[in-house]
């Protein structure tokens, strides 16, 4: 995806806007993979102020990813920003430690790395269907969210099962 700068770098204009769909279908991080219900939806603007040149855009993402614990596929939708000092990739003088400088090259944005990045950065930790999801059984395997199960007494050590006979 590909942001033509030249006409704000040539001071004609002082801001584009940018309305903007990301068509991928997946994004593996790690281990997780998400699969994406609908493009990712980029909207904003870049923008030139007595500062420098600028970029704001808001960044949905919709996505689908299985429950860490208890399997299911969920959907979930993020909603974040990415925003930052656009500067001409070889441009050495600014440094990143003290703002968040988006790269271009020539007169081209390109934005699939910096939005993606946005949007790992934005993902909950942990894949969960929802807070507090009770997961699988380990030993029968239903879902605790739905079902009760006897299993937890199952569920001891055996060598803590003798020891729980003596107390009896
Ligand atoms: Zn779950
Ligand atoms: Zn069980």
């Amino acid at each position: 995806m590909r942001i033509n700068l030249s006409r704000l770098l040539d001071k004609i204009v002082y801001k584009i806007d940018i309305s903007e769909k990301m068509d991928i279908n997946k994004l593996e991080i790690g281990k997780r993979t998400l699969e994406l219900v609908e493009p990712i939806d980029i909207k904003g603007q870049v923008f030139k102020t007595d500062d420098g040149n600028f970029i704001h855009v808001d960044i949905t993402c919709e996505y689908k990813e299985n429950c860490d614990r208890c399997l299911k596929s969920f959907t979930n939708k993020i909603e974040t920003v990415l925003s930052g000092r656009l500067i001409e990739k070889s441009n050495k003088k600014f440094n990143d430690d003290d703002e968040i400088l988006i790269h271009y090259q020539g007169d081209n944005l390109f934005l699939e790395e910096p939005v993606i990045s946005t949007i790992i950065l934005s993902l909950p930790m942990k894949s969960l269907c929802k807070d507090g999801c009770e997961g699988l059984c380990p030993v029968c395997g239903i879902d605790r969210n739905k079902e009760e199960c006897d299993c937890e007494d199952n569920n001891i050590d055996p060598r803590l099962a003798k020891l729980k006979e003596l107390f009896d």
